[in-house]
């Protein structure tokens, strides 16, 4: 892998940021992940606009200009020679003079890496579907202290959610807001297939990238969309359960806390959801070629 790093480009075992930059420190930051197939980057400029959306909410300012953290997340690709990646930038507050702790006397930094590609369900889970187990997540009632649209490094009820999933046998967990209503998981958000229809959580979570191609894949296809509450009760009796991130695309789910999601095999909605999803990624409009050998 190949990270950027106080303005120049190193390999990824020596990349290091100081231990007092307010994003470790405070978790003051926001980041995105975008991924590279087949040597094309999918989408970037949503990720880039999403990352965009999340430094105004935070009120950070990036050291440089969208199109040239543009510019960076591209060659750092081009210089890992990766062709299947998972891509990072990520904007701190940076490291404040000893002793300050007004965030606006600290100039914002900007690090970005590129390492190969991350899959959040392994292999044989992609194949036969994932085990899920619902996880209460008490930290969001009423609410995340972290707004759930911007993309941060509160991981602390995400990784906690993990190893409720973990200690009840399953592989990932989808977590619920305490009142009934489900959110998203730890680097995904979750649909669920009842009638034909897709529904998916409107809000306390990421608006993914990947949930949005779902979503107009269904919509070009005349299957309905239901972006609102979706209760623990729906999941319960969905025919279909999937997850979707850009670490893995669209990921089905077999399994809910022990009891059969559907036929317990990938769905025909998710199947075909999945498919059209990595078709889209021969599209000219979202597919960005790395020119590896400039
Ligand atoms: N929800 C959370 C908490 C995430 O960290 C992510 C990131 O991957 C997602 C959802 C999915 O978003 P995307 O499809 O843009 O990868």
């Amino acid at each position: 892998g190949c990270a950027w790093i106080h303005d120049e480009f190193v390999p990824i075992s020596e990349a290091r940021i100081p231990i007092t930059d307010m994003g470790f420190t405070r978790s003051d930051l926001t980041y995105d992940v975008v991924s590279v197939w087949n040597g094309c980057f999918f989408r970037l400029d949503d990720h880039l606009s999403r990352l965009q959306r999340g430094c105004e909410k935070l009120r950070l300012v990036p050291p440089i200009s969208l199109d040239e953290i543009r510019d960076i997340l591209i060659t750092t690709v081009a210089l890992s020679g990766l062709h299947q990646a998972y891509v990072e930038a990520i904007v701190t507050r940076g490291v404040p003079e000893p002793g300050v702790r007004d965030p606006r006397r600290v100039s914002p930094q900007f690090y970005a890496y590129a390492i190969p590609y991350v899959w959040i369900a392994s292999e044989e889970d992609q194949a036969r579907g994932v085990s899920l187990a619902l996880a209460c997540d008490t930290d969001r009632i009423p609410a995340r202290s972290i707004d759930p649209t911007v993309k941060n490094f509160h991981w602390g009820d995400l990784t906690r959610a993990l190893f409720e999933a973990y200690d009840r046998g399953a592989s990932l967990p989808v977590l619920t807001d305490g009142t009934g209503k489900i959110t998203e998981g730890p680097g995904y958000n979750v649909f669920a297939v009842a009638d034909g229809r897709l529904y998916t959580p409107a809000t306390g979570v990421l608006e993914g990238i990947t949930r949005k191609s779902v979503i107009e894949l269904a919509l070009l296809n005349d299957i309905e969309v239901i972006v609102g509450d979706v209760t623990v009760e729906l999941l319960r009796v969905a025919d279909e359960i999937f997850l979707t991130s850009t670490a893995g695309g669209v990921m089905p789910a077999s399994t809910l806390d022990g009891m059969p999601i559907g036929t317990r095999r990938p769905g025909p909605v998710t199947t075909w959801l999945r498919d059209g999803y990595w078709q889209l990624h021969n599209d000219k409009r979202f597919a960005l070629p790395v020119d590896y050998h400039r």
